[in-house]
Formats: structure tokens, sequence, C-alpha cells
């Protein structure tokens, strides 16, 4: 039963998806769930809908009739930059992984795919986004100025945009400023993953974020590797 709470804070989700049967077993796990569903099987209208109806976060197939899911994402960036975005693909190569990162979604998930693990990461979105966070929203982060409500990023005279997991994997690090943080305990707090060895998804993140933060991405001086652990958060360069 769904507590009052609950419903005041009806998040919804809209699926860009053309397989019905996909569509419907989605649909009736997340209204289980107690999300709001909006749907649609056209890349292009699936777009003008994440502009129109303002959902909470997006599942968006990558295989669609009309525009690929790339573009479609893409579409979707322009008008809402920090809107969390899943993308389902039914390829397996690291290649699609990374474009789809590229392009903006935040988050891929590989088809045949459980519902219940879609589910789980969803969940953690909001998870993580209705806790409050000691974390301050500027932070400087050596010769990077963030803004985690803006969800922006300034560093060497440019001006980046943030995604949703960018900022929450830096709120992470930074709550525990100098300490290692396990590659587990990412993945499980912020896409509410149990702990997969072969699971990529932080890894491909930081390579994201060193981009942006550090003046030599391959030798990062910030966004440190503890090798067979995880990451750690240095602000300042060690003298
Ligand atoms: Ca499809």
């Amino acid at each position: 039963m769904l507590k009052t709470a609950d419903v005041q804070t009806k998040k919804t989700i809209l699926i860009i998806e053309d397989e019905p049967h996909i569509v419907m077993g989605l649909r009736d796990a997340l209204e289980f769930e107690g999300f709001k569903v909006l749907s649609s099987g056209k890349g292009r209208e699936g777009a003008q809908l994440a502009a129109s109806s303002s959902p909470d976060a997006v599942i968006l197939d990558l295989m669609l009739p009309d525009m690929n899911g790339y573009a479609v994402c893409e579409e979707i960036r322009k008008k809402s930059p920090f809107l969390p975005i899943v993308m389902l693909t039914a390829r397996s190569q690291e290649t699609d992984k990374i474009r789809g990162l590229d392009s903006g979604a935040d988050d891929y998930v590989t088809k045949p795919f459980s519902v219940n693990e879609l589910i789980a990461r969803i969940r953690a979105i909001f998870r993580r986004t209705s806790r409050p966070s000691a974390v301050p929203e500027s932070l400087e982060i050596g010769e990077a100025k963030v803004n985690l409500g803006a969800h922006t990023l300034r560093s060497f005279g440019e001006e980046h945009q943030l995604s949703f997991y960018e900022v929450e994997l830096l709120r992470l690090l930074y709550e525990r400023v100098g300490m290692a943080v396990s590659r587990d305990e990412i993945l499980q707090r912020i896409w509410g993953l149990d702990a997969s060895p072969t699971n990529r998804t932080v890894d491909n993140f930081i390579v994201k974020l060193r981009k942006k933060i550090e003046r030599t991405p391959e030798k990062p001086l910030h966004i440190l590797t503890v090798y067979g652990f995880g990451y750690k958060l240095v602000l300042e360069r060690a003298i």
C-alpha cells in the first residue's frame, strides 16, 4: 500500500520503446512500484514528450523505427540537460555503450535485461535525489569550479554541463574526500546495483569526470585510482 508521502511525490517515468511486450512489462512493474508511466513507440514523439511532460527519468531504447536512440538522447539533452536517461541496448559491445554515454545517456542496460535490475536503478536515482546531503553546492577541485546545484563545471576556460550521475558521483566522492571509496559501494549507492567485477559503469563515469577536471586526464591529480579497490578524491594537489 502506498503511503501518503509516496503519492505526493509520485515520480513519472517516460518509456521510449517500440516493442509492445517490453513496454507492457516495464509499465506493469513500474506502476506496481508506485511510478506514473508515460510511453511512446517513436523517437521524435518521445523526445517531444520528454520536453512537454517533464518526466523525472527516461528509459530509452536504442533501436526505434524513426530515429536511433543516440539522436533521441541528444535531442532530449538540448532541453533537459539533467534529466536521468537510462538507455536500453540490444548490443553488448563496449563501443556502443561508450557512444551512448557520449550522446548524453546516464546509464545503459543490455537486452535481455532483468526488469528488477532496471527498477533497482530507477529507484536508486530517486533515493539519491531525495536524500539531504552535507556536501556544499559549490566545490573547488584543483582548477575546476563545480556547481552541483546548477550541474555545471568550469575548468581551463571551458564550461561543462554535468549529467545526473556525474553530479552524484562527485557528491559521493566529496562526502569522503581524501578517503578511498570502493567501486562496489559506488555502484550500490548511486546505481542501486549489486557489486559485479565486470561492471565498467563506474570506470566510464570516472573517465568522463577526469576529462573535465584534470589538466592531464591520463595522469590524474584529483580523482585517483586506488588499485583493486576504487577511487579517491583529492581537492588540492599534494606538494
Ligand atoms: Ca526497439
